[in-house]
C-alpha cells in the first residue's frame, strides 16, 4: 500500500539549533529538505513540507503535518561537547525501527559515518532535542544527520550532501510506491 510522506526541518527561522561557526543547523536541515524535495518531485511522489516560502516554520506546524502523514521525518544535526564525536542516528517509535535504520544506513553508507544506536536506531527516549512531539503525538521519525560539532562529519557533509539527499529520497520513494 502506498503511503504519504512529510518531510520537515528541525528549528526554524527564529531557532537556529546547534551551531558551529557561522554554520546553524536550522540553515543545513532547510538545505536538506529542498534538496529532499527536489528528488521526490523529480520521481512524481506527493508530500508535505514545513518549509513554507523559504522560512522554516516551527515544532508545532511540523508536528501537524506530520500527524496527517503516513511517514514523516524531521532532519536535525546532532552535536555534542566533544568536536569528535560523529556518526548518524534516526530516532524513532518501536513500529518506525525498520525504516529508521534504512535510512540511518542510507545516509550512513554516503557520508562514510558510524551508525548510532542499534543500528542508526534509536528509541524517542534518547537524544538531546525536544523531539518527543515529533514522535509520539507526530508519530514522526527524528532524522541526526550527523553532528555538525564535528569538522570532520561537517565537511562530509558539504561535500557530498545531494547524494545524502538523493539517497534519503530513494527510501522515501520506495516506500510512497
Ligand atoms: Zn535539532
Amino acid at each position: 500500500m502506498s503511503k504519504s510522506i512529510a518531510i520537515t526541518a528541525g528549528h526554524s527561522s527564529t531557532d537556529p539549533g546547534a551551531v558551529n561557526g557561522k554554520r546553524t543547523e536550522a540553515q543545513i536541515v532547510q538545505d536538506m529538505v529542498k534538496m529532499v524535495s527536489v528528488y521526490l518531485e523529480r520521481a512524481g511522489i506527493d508530500f508535505e513540507t514545513d518549509v513554507e516560502d523559504g522560512v522554516n516554520q516551527p515544532l508545532a506546524k511540523a508536528i501537524k503535518v506530520a500527524k496527517r502523514n503516513d511517514i514523516a521525518m524531521e532532519f536535525h544535526c546532532n552535536a555534542a561537547a566533544s568536536s569528535k564525536a560523529t556518526g548518524v542516528e534516526v530516532l524513532a517509535s518501536e513500529k518506525h525501527k525498520p525504516l529508521a535504520q534504512e535510512v540511518a544506513k542510507a545516509i550512513g553508507d554516503v557520508l562514510d559515518l558510524t551508525l548510532r544506536g542499534v543500528g542508526g536506531w534509536k528509541s524517542e527516549g534518547s537524544g538531546q532535542h525536544s523531539r518527543l512531539g515529533f514522535i509520539s503525538t507526530g508519530g514522526g521519525l527524528i532524522v541526526e544527520l550527523f553532528f555538525i560539532s564535528n569538522p570532520s562529519d561537517l565537511s562530509k557533509w558539504d561535500a557530498k550532501k545531494w547524494l545524502v539527499a538523493k539517497a534519503v529520497a530513494e527510501v522515501l520513494i520506495k516506500h510512497a510506491r
